[in-house]
């Protein structure tokens, strides 16, 4: 989801089926150089946004429960869930999302006030490699796999005087 994302509700996106399986092993994709890790790969994607199905805690709606989520975007699917307008059934889009699919400009347009499936979601794991979930959308859709992302360099450790 436009991402970085999509917290300790109940459900994330992860949980939801429909992805199907790739051997993406066999699709390697190298960048042409690094410019690629200068820019977010989401702004140009948008796919995750357009496939899972986005539901979380109704208390994160905005409103009498004083969360951020625009309660006129969502749909009441339980007692306590709500779920994005248009991702109910999921393979739907999200009704926040603007512009065209992996194309430059695609983003989330209620970003700051996203629900935390959205916020937990990462592009990246810790060790630089990317979801894999990320890359199976992504190449349903035709866009190039993401690259592993290099690591910060660790910091340097200070130096010590030798005792003379
Ligand atoms: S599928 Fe991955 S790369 Fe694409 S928008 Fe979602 S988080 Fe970003
Ligand atoms: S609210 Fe919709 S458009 Fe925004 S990040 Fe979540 S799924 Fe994507």
């Amino acid at each position: 989801m436009t991402c970085s994302s999509l917290p300790p509700t109940p459900t994330t996106l992860l949980d939801l089926p429909g992805v199907q399986e790739t051997t993406l092993e066999t699709v390697l994709y190298t960048p042409p150089n690094d410019e690629i890790f200068d820019e977010n790969p989401c702004l140009s994607c948008g796919v995750c946004c357009s496939h899972f199905r986005v539901s979380f805690y109704s208390g994160e709606l905005s409103g009498e429960t004083g969360g951020t989520v625009p309660v006129e975007l969502t749909t009441q699917v339980g007692p306590l869930r709500a779920c994005m307008k248009g991702t109910e059934q999921g393979e739907g889009r999200c009704i926040a999302l603007r512009g065209t699919l992996g194309q430059p400009g695609i983003h989330c347009a209620i970003y700051p006030d996203r629900p935390t499936p959205c916020r937990d979601y990462q592009i990246w794991e810790l060790d630089g490699s990317p979801n894999v979930d990320c890359q199976r959308l992504r190449a349903k859709h035709g866009l190039p796999l993401l690259p592993k992302r290099p690591l910060p360099a660790p910091p340097a450790l200070p130096e010590h005087d030798e005792a003379a």
